[in-house]
């Protein structure tokens, strides 16, 4: 298999960032997470963040015309043709739809698309548990994975906060919006027999030890 070029799937909080900081120490993907690119944009006042601010802190998504673009811009990039992995984009049917036909443009395909599987009230928990370094996006939770001293990233020492989104009514919101609009994606990717589910209840390490199985014997099957 010459590239992996994967997709993280599955509710807020279900535990995307947390794998696919584990992949990117197995693989050399590029890893675009649309909500860090967002709130990055946000941050720094810049047209697409002004753009995205109101939805976010409501909860919903940004229009499909706002997040596109973005997203299909780095895959373009030379830096992405080592193998990508996507973390909350697709997001809705007309995003799938356009990144299927950006790959079919540049000649790749996707690999496949883990689910993590988490059900609501599992996710409520955690995300109410949720604490992230703004510097270096690396992701904690007081019960879970408490970082070693309290309140800031065993990176760099930089101060942990709790995202504006993550209260409980807010994630509310934004399952319902996934149930909504996000899951479809479920059938759409089964479809195209790419959809890989691996149960999001599990501690990190085992949800991690299946991803790194399945991946292995999606190339065991390539090299037959
Ligand atoms: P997502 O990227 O899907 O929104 P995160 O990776 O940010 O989710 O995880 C949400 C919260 O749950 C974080 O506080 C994280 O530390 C915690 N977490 C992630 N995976 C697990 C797991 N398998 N078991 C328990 N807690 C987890
Ligand atoms: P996340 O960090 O993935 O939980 O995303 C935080 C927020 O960013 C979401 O609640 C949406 O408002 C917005 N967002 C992130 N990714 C997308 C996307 N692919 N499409 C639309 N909105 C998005």
């Amino acid at each position: 298999m010459s590239e992996l070029n994967l997709i993280l799937l599955g509710p807020p909080g279900a535990g995307k960032g947390t794998q696919a900081e584990r992949l990117q120490e197995d693989f050399p993907l590029l890893y675009l997470a649309t909500g860090n690119i967002l709130r990055a944009a946000v941050a720094e006042e810049t047209e697409l963040g002004r753009k995205a601010k109101e939805y976010m802190s409501r909860g919903e998504l940004v229009p499909d015309d706002v997040i596109i673009g973005v997203i299909l811009d780095q895959l373009r990039d030379e830096e992405a043709s080592d193998g990508f992995l996507l973390d909350g984009f697709p997001r809705t049917v007309g995003q799938a739809e356009a990144l299927d036909e950006a790959l079919q443009d540049f000649g790749r395909t996707l690999t496949a698309v883990l689910l993590i599987d988490t059900p609501d009230d599992e996710v409520v928990r955690r995300i109410s548990g949720r604490r992230v370094s703004v510097k270096t996006g690396r992701v904690y939770h007081v019960d879970f994975d408490p970082p070693k001293h309290e309140g800031v990233c065993d990176v760099d020492g930089s101060r942990l906060i709790q995202r504006e989104d993550d209260s409980e009514e807010t994630v509310r919101k934004r399952l319902a919006v996934y149930h909504e609009q996000t899951a479809p994606l479920i059938g759409f990717y089964e479809k195209q027999g790419l959809l890989k589910r691996f149960d999001g209840r599990r501690p990190p390490n085992e949800v991690h030890d299946h991803i790194r199985a399945t991946l292995a014997t999606l190339r065991l099957e390539e090299q037959i």
